[in-house]
Parts: structure tokens; sequence; C-alpha cells
């Protein structure tokens, strides 16, 4: 059989499964509020034109509004100061390549659970290699915290200092860019960077170093539980907005093994 039959036989039988990663695009979702002298993201707004009534009897839809990034969404290299001269660095023109990628799912839940401010660090990444192998080049890096099955104030975890959500340190982040290649960074909270991510060197540092080097974003994932830390794939194919340096998608796990 050719390899197109064979996965889709895959998928039929189950030896290959899907599985949703994507939060529902709501209102709900909280949206990245920054220092009032900068600009502000839309939050996710739906407005009904018409359902089987006086303004469409027939035909339901709506208008929609958002900023690039809310929801579960992608970043682009073009998002960041370092990523901006890069080639082919929005969502309109990048490669299609990076859209079906394999993934790595680092399980930082009982860290993140303990310490909100949990910080991911060379020596985590190094002990789960020690574990699941090396690293390979272009792989997603996923790093699982359970922050995706919160919602609401749970969830952004604000105080008066700022965000309170898991994320990796410069140094990690670094380490996963310069010397695993990665092709990305995903995250189930609000974004790539430690909420504290603001006061690290470089400011930001999953921004600075992913997009300074062509890497990619994922953000407010959920269901990671359901992925092995080796052998997934992931399909998460960005709108393809004009000059667009991000938007919402829909990302879908392809996971190996019949159903539990
Ligand atoms: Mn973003």
């Amino acid at each position: 059989m050719d390899i197109l039959t064979r996965l889709a036989s895959s998928l039929t039988d189950g030896a290959v499964r899907l599985v949703d990663l994507t939060r529902t695009l709501s209102p709900d979702d909280p949206t990245i509020i920054m220092p009032p002298e900068f600009g502000q993201s839309w939050p996710v707004k739906i407005e009904r034109i018409s359902r089987y009534d006086g303004n469409g009897p027939a035909w339901y839809w709506n208008n929609i509004s958002f900023g690039e990034h809310t929801g579960t969404h992608f970043d682009a290299p073009v998002h960041w100061v370092t990523g901006r001269d890069l080639p082919n660095n929005t969502v309109d023109t990048m490669p299609l390549a990076p859209m079906l990628a394999p993934v790595c799912v680092i399980d930082c839940t009982a860290e993140a659970e303990a310490d909100a401010d949990f910080l991911l660090t060379r020596d985590h990444i190094l002990a789960w290699e020690a574990q699941h192998g090396k690293i390979p080049a272009g792989n997603w890096v996923f790093m699982r915290t359970g922050w995706g099955n919160k919602t609401g104030a749970a969830y952004a975890n604000l105080d008066a200092e700022g965000a309170h959500t898991p994320g990796p340190d410069a140094d990690a982040i670094r380490f996963l860019v310069e010397e695993r290649d990665i092709l990305g960074f995903g995250t189930e909270t609000i974004g790539t960077d430690w909420g504290q991510g603001g006061h690290l060197t470089p400011p930001f540092p999953a921004h600075h170093y992913l997009h300074g080097a062509g890497k990619y974003g994922l953000q407010c994932l959920t269901g990671l539980e359901a992925l092995p830390p080796t052998g997934a794939m992931i399909l998460a194919a960005p709108l393809k907005i004009l000059a667009g340096s991000g938007s919402p998608l829909r990302v879908v796990a392809l996971v190996p093994g019949g159903p539990d």
C-alpha cells in the first residue's frame, strides 16, 4: 500500500487517532492586556447576522472580530522585532512544511501545579532527553503544564505584578533554538513566555530567540495530556492573513496507537 492509503486506513481503524489541542474561540477568552501606553488587542467578538429569521430566513451566519493573538493561536517570526527582517516571516508567506511536523512533549504538570511561576530550565530538558532521547531538529517542543484545563481568572492568574504562569527560562529556550534547532515552542498558557518573562534577560526570551531564528510559537493549547512524549505529529496551519503576524487556528495532533 502506498503511504497515504496506509495513513487513511490507520485513521479509519484507529491505529492513528486525531486529537484536538484547541480551545474554543470565544468572547470569554482572556486577551493579553498591554501597559496603557501601548496598543491593545481586540477581544473575540461574535455578532449574529441572521439565524433563520428576518435577517436571513434560511441561513445562519456571524460576523467575527479578534486580534491575531487570541485563543489557541500561532506566532509567526515577524511577530517579534528580532524576526522582522527574516524572509517569509509572515503567516501568508511562511512555507507549508512546518504546518505538519512531529512534536516532543515535556511534561511539567506536577511542577506547574506546585508552583505557578515554574521555570523550565536546560537541566529539565536534558533530564527529559535522558529518558526519551535527544530532541530531533525540526520538531515542535510543547511544554505541558495542565494550564489548558483552567478557565477565567485562574487561567490568566494575574495579580499586581502581572501574570503568574509557567514558561521557559532564557537559557532553556536558547538551548532549544540554537542547540536543538526546534521548529517551534508551544504552551498551554496565554504566551510562549513565562508569565513574568518581561523581567528575564532578554525580556520575553521565548519570543526573542524563537522568532529571531525564524521559529514559530503556539499558545493557549489544551489537551496535551493525550500526547505521548514523542511520536505524535501536529497539524497547525494558521489563517493566510495578508502580512499577518499570527492567527487563531485549529491545532490537531496525529497520535499513534489504538484507543486506550
Ligand atoms: Mn501570540
